[in-house]
């Protein structure tokens, strides 16, 4: 009986749950919020506005651990239920009929919103949202499903002296007295797991896309000398989408929000796209490491993911395959042919490896890793333009998007577009690329080589023809190709090698591990060069192979920070703290400053640096490892895992 009853539970709630979107549209969300961010806490006033498909006895939203106040429908008290997930609304409700649905809840969220820093004096203050993968219903009644799209507008009250952003158009600021309120306004609906909002100490410029487009874009205030590399080509990205793309820009605004300690790259809220602040880079960072390739990833985004929104994970491509091959288009008209013929290349190899470690899988398998999603998905697309066409492939993606604006996509409404504009039966190209596992490798090369230079690419290799290589490296060829060759070959490069660009001159930085004493002053110039990555490589380099010259080089680098990690300055500290002699009367303030950067205060990337140096000089000491064990907390699943295993390590020694 026990049984049965419990088999008919998970049997109603099961179907509900599958259901909710046939019978109840949920259209409008006024949310007012505030926060307790010492207490990690969220208040909140939500009305909801919802028109009956169907008639029922009950609704719900989803509200993780929430607690529910002044619940009414249609101004009057209702009957509710609220467990650990969702907020039960017991009443008839009629086909047909509208009704306006208002509450007060509380709730301390576990994940989806992060409160960054508050417990430190000096630390950067920041709240912000996650909803992709950690759904919004842990601090907003909402709805998990994305088949339901809503219109929210939210409203947020804080101290005056942070900014605060969130979906949509900002439309007034209320002054109260130490606080304020921020009304932002949205015009269309959107899934739930894209509303979002950063609370924080920014700074903004505002450009205009050609179509009037306001262009926000936000930094921390320190960081007004990184604004120009960070945002770089920004406002040509943007026009080259809409102009690409052939339909505006859905929504009223476009705002980027770098964060600290982001769980991603990025994330394509609508209209409020969240970046971690790792891709804050000054001119010398953005030569190795810079936000050009996810900026423009999540804003496709805004059409791919948020004007139409995939049905479930089995289209998941239709996101991510689609805003990696868009950000790959846009970076073609930044950075030329070559540049996009290469970075497929690279996505090949990627795709190669994955698939020699028998990891290949279908693209509509929703369980696809992201290698798949998002490489081969660009992949599938670059190919089906090849064989529709430019005209053909560009006016499916216009209509698909029109047709389906505001609305949830499956692939074959994608596909059915292009089939129509191109009068071809795509099924074959369907069930080779699309429902097949195999890579298909050799047929995706092919389509590569009518790339003079991915020829070139191919054709230069040491391990096949090495009589040839030493005047490959003298010869006109790419930069892509030197490096491949002076990677196969480090022991056969000349002082002339030297005379090359930054990123073949990398190469022999990070290829020779052994410099010959012919070379050493060819070597050291590396030291000079405006990467932080050939910099960290060579000054590891030189101070192996020198001895003698230790404090020569450690002098040189002395100031020099590095990426956001701070890459070169840990390096450089916990050189000069080995170095025998080297300013003995500093190495106390050396050492507490590479231990204070495993504090929380500081960035997980820093943190994860120091301590990884830390245990490489076996010098991670109490206050060290207090902050370790603070570190297998942290809401970075990546981070967390690398500390517990550190500090597992530390405790077997
Ligand atoms: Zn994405």
């Amino acid at each position: 009986m026990k049984f049965y009853l419990l088999a008919l539970i998970f049997f109603i709630t099961g179907f509900l749950c599958a259901q909710q979107a046939d019978y109840v549209d949920f259209k409008s969300a006024a949310v007012w919020v505030t926060f307790q961010p010492e207490a990690k806490t969220v208040l909140g006033e939500v009305t909801y506005k919802l028109d009956i498909l169907k008639s029922r006895d009950s609704i719900f939203l989803d509200a993780i651990n929430m607690e529910f106040s002044l619940v009414s429908l249609n101004g009057k008290s209702v009957d509710f239920r609220s467990d650990s997930k969702k907020l039960w609304i017991k009443r008839k409700l009629k086909k047909g009929k509208s009704y306006e649905l208002k509450f007060e809840y509380k709730a301390q969220p576990k994940k989806a919103l992060y409160f960054i820093d508050w417990e430190y004096p000096d630390g950067n203050k920041q709240i912000w949202t996650q909803g992709q993968g950690k759904y919004t219903s842990n601090w907003l009644p909402s709805i998990d499903d994305m088949n339901d799209k809503i219109e929210f507008d939210l409203s947020i009250t804080f101290n005056k002296n942070y900014e605060v952003i969130a979906n949509g158009k900002l439309i007034d600021k209320q002054i109260n007295d130490s606080t304020m309120t921020w009304h932002y306004d949205m015009r269309k609906p959107m899934a739930s797991y894209l509303v979002a909002l950063a609370i924080g100490k920014y700074d903004k410029q505002i450009e205009y896309s050609e179509s009037g487009i306001t262009l926000e874009m936000y930094y921390y205030p320190e960081d007004s000398l990184k604004f120009e590399p960070t945002y770089r080509y920004t406002k040509q990205m943007f026009d080259f989408l809409e102009e690409e793309i052939g339909v505006a820009y859905p929504w009223q605004n476009y705002k980027q929000i770098p964060v600290k300690d982001f769980l991603y790259a990025g994330m394509e809220n609508t209209s409020a796209t969240i970046f971690s602040d790792a891709f804050v880079v000054n001119d010398t960072a953005f030569v190795d490491k810079n936000y050009v390739n996810v900026n423009a990833h999540e804003l496709a985004h805004q059409w791919f993911g948020d004007l139409v929104t995939e049905t479930s994970g089995t289209h998941h491509w239709l996101q991510e395959g689609f805003a990696t091959y868009y950000a790959l288009l846009a970076e073609r008209d930044v950075f030329g042919d070559n540049y996009y013929y290469w970075r497929l290349y690279e996505y090949l190899q990627e795709l190669d490896v994955q698939d020699k470690s028998g990891g290949s899988t279908a693209l509509l398998n929703p369980k696809s890793s992201s290698t798949t999603f998002y490489k081969k998905g660009a992949w599938v697309l670059h190919l089906l333009r090849e064989q529709v066409g430019d005209d053909a492939f560009k006016s499916a993606v216009k209509s698909y998007l029109n047709k389906y604006a505001f609305k949830n996509v499956k692939t074959k409404d994608f596909i059915a577009e292009v089939e129509r504009t191109s009068k071809q039966d795509l099924s074959k190209f369907v069930a080779l690329w699309l429902e097949n596992k195999d890579l298909n490798y050799n047929l995706m090369l092919e389509s590569l080589k009518q790339s003079v230079f991915i020829q070139e690419y191919l054709m230069v290799d040491c391990e096949l023809y090495t009589s040839k290589c030493g005047e490959y490296l003298n010869s006109g060829i790419s930069d892509e190709a030197k490096a491949k060759v002076i990677e196969q070959i480090p022991n056969q490069i000349t002082t002339d090698n030297f005379k090359s660009s930054i990123k073949v001159r990398q190469a022999i930085a990070t290829s020779i591990s052994i410099i010959p004493e012919r070379l050493k002053q060819d070597y050291e110039s590396l030291l000079q060069d405006e990467s932080y990555v050939t910099i960290e490589a060579a000054l590891m380099n030189l101070w192996r192979n020198f001895p003698q010259e230790r404090y020569k080089y450690l002098n040189q680098t002395k100031g020099i920070v590095g990426f956001h990690d701070k890459n070169v300055r840990m390096l450089w500290l916990t050189l000069a703290l080995i170095t025998d002699g080297f300013e003995p009367e500093n190495k106390p303030e050396y050492f507490k400053e590479l231990t204070d950067y495993t504090s929380p205060k500081y960035s997980f990337d820093i943190r994860q640096n120091a301590f990884m140096f830390l245990q490489q000089i076996q010098a991670c000491n109490e206050v060290c490892r207090e902050n370790l064990k603070e570190a297998t907390t942290h809401h970075n699943w990546q981070f967390s895992k690398f500390s517990k295993s550190m500090l597992q390590a530390l405790n077997q020694n």
